[in-house]
C-alpha cells in the first residue's frame, strides 16, 4: 500500500499535504466508539482508510461524494470494502478532488448535488441507526433523476478479500 510506515501509521502530510502527521491509532479509537462513519473526504484514499478503520471496528459507513449534476450515496457494511467495491487502483488513489475549488481536480458542484448527498448520506445513517431495514443501499443522483445503486464488490473480484483482513 506503501503509505503506512513502519508502525502502520499513516502521514496525513503524505495523504493530502497537510503539515500535521497523525497515525492510524486514534482513528481506530474514534471509530471503535462511534455507531457510524459518514464519508465526506475528498480523495479515495482515504476514503479507503475509513472503510478499513470501520471494517475493523464493525461500524458502518455511508460513502457519499458529488460533482456537478451527480451525487453517489452507499452503505457500506457487512465487511464492504472499497478496495472489492471500486478495485485496487481506485481505490488507493490520492488524487484530491473537491467541489471546494481546490486541490489537484477541483469540480464544479452546485449546491443541491451537496445537499442531496448530505441528505441522503444522514437520511441513511437515521435508518441504519435505527435498524429500519429494506432501504436502499444506495443511490445515485444523475441530473435530478434518481437511480437505485446496488453496494458490493466488483463482479471480477471473487472470493475473500486480502486487502482488509
Ligand atoms: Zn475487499
Amino acid at each position: 500500500m506503501g503509505k503506512l510506515n513502519d508502525h502502520g501509521s499513516i502521514s496525513l502530510d503524505e495523504l493530502v499535504g497537510i503539515e500535521d502527521v497523525i497515525d492510524d491509532k486514534p482513528l481506530n479509537e474514534a471509530i471503535e466508539n462511534m455507531d457510524i462513519a459518514l464519508a465526506c473526504l475528498d480523495n479515495q484514499f482515504a476514503r479507503t482508510m475509513l472503510n478499513k478503520c470501520c471494517i475493523s471496528n464493525a461500524v458502518p459507513m455511508i460513502n457519499g461524494g458529488g460533482e456537478a449534476f451527480s451525487g453517489v450515496v452507499e452503505v457500506l457494511e457487512n465487511g464492504t470494502c472499497m478496495t472489492c467495491r471500486y478495485g485496487k487502483d481506485a481505490a488507493y488513489t490520492q488524487e484530491i478532488i473537491s467541489c471546494q475549488e481546490t486541490g489537484t481536480r477541483p469540480v464544479a458542484s452546485i449546491v443541491t448535488t451537496t445537499a442531496w448527498v448530505g441528505a441522503m448520506q444522514a437520511a441513511l445513517a437515521l435508518l441504519n441507526l435505527a435498524g429500519i431495514k429494506g432501504h436502499s443501499e444506495g443511490m445515485s443522483w444523475d441530473s435530478g433523476i434518481v437511480h437505485d445503486r446496488p453496494v458490493g464488490g466488483l463482479p471480477w473480484i471473487k472470493g475473500e478479500c486480502s486487502c482488509h483482513i
